[in-house]
């Protein structure tokens, strides 16, 4: 199956990434999508691309980054060019993590809500002059609001795949204003915790629920969101099984039916 959204271009993964690809592929995770969050690691995960046939690279700014990109880092002012230099590389898919951000988290506050905008709109711009689908990144049900108004005003940029909101979450109403707007949304190992997640109206399950199959996408988000019983421990691509399980589950459909269709799903929206 496919990790549809992962960081082993993070420094967590820096000393192992070799074992961590080859023990995915051993689980049967044999696909794997890098995301990048700012220009270096958007580098790396094209880098690691380059080394492993069946890596594939998304890049651009998260919002978490989004002032870095203009005010903290001078150096980095030329981040959107160099983006596009990267987007024409052929083992780059996508344009992301990118969106809108309100959550507050112990490494990072809220940055500036117009800054946010602005690198998102630029790299939806992007994305439309590459061709290339999105993955959104965005938190809190307020946030996601901001940016599904911000996608509606630009739908013009979008392609008629637009992409998928990874790490979904929020309410009932942003779940069904994404799928109008064409986007799938990807699930993970967070869907296996109890409860309701911080910050967000309902619990994971209930949107898995409402959500079509053909439009779900699983992903781990490693070296985050480590499904149960290993919460809180490093994650890996390997992982997205445990995930496609528990979602198999919720959608009373089995292993190998959840594991075809989701694939399927990414097939559709990245050029893989
Ligand atoms: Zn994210
Ligand atoms: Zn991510």
């Amino acid at each position: 199956m496919i990790d549809a959204h992962c960081h082993l271009n993070f420094h967590s993964f820096e000393e192992d990434y070799d074992a961590v690809i080859a023990e995915a592929k051993k689980a049967g995770v044999h696909t794997i999508i890098n995301t990048g969050t700012q220009v270096s690691s958007s580098k790396w995960a094209v880098d690691l691309a380059e080394k492993y046939e069946r890596l594939y690279a998304v890049i651009g700014v998260h919002p978490h980054h989004a002032d870095k990109v203009t005010t903290m880092h001078p150096e980095e002012q030329g981040w959107i060019a160099e983006l596009e230099k990267l987007a024409k590389h052929p083992k780059v898919i996508g344009i992301g993590e990118c969106g809108i951000d309100y959550y507050s988290y112990q490494s990072n506050g809220i940055v500036n809500p117009a800054i946010q905008e602005a690198i998102f709109i630029q790299q939806l711009e992007l994305a439309h002059s590459q061709k290339l689908p999105l993955q959104i990144h965005t938190r809190t049900d307020e946030a996601r609001k901001v940016t599904l108004a911000i996608l509606k005003a630009h739908k013009h940029l979008l392609l008629d795949v637009p992409g998928m909101f990874h790490c979904m979450a929020g309410s009932l109403e942003s779940l069904y204003q994404a799928l109008d707007l064409g986007f799938s949304v990807g699930f993970d190992g967070n869907t296996t915790y109890a409860g309701t997640p911080p910050g967000e109206p309902l619990p994971l399950t209930d949107l898995i629920e409402k959500t079509p199959l053909e439009r779900l996408v699983i992903e781990t988000d490693s070296p985050y969101l480590t499904p149960m019983p290993d919460r809180g421990k490093r994650n890996t691509p390997a992982s997205a099984i445990l995930t496609a399980r528990f979602i198999a589950r919720i959608k009373n459909v089995s292993f190998e039916e959840i594991v075809e269709q989701t694939d399927k799903n990414v097939y559709t929206i990245f050029n893989l």
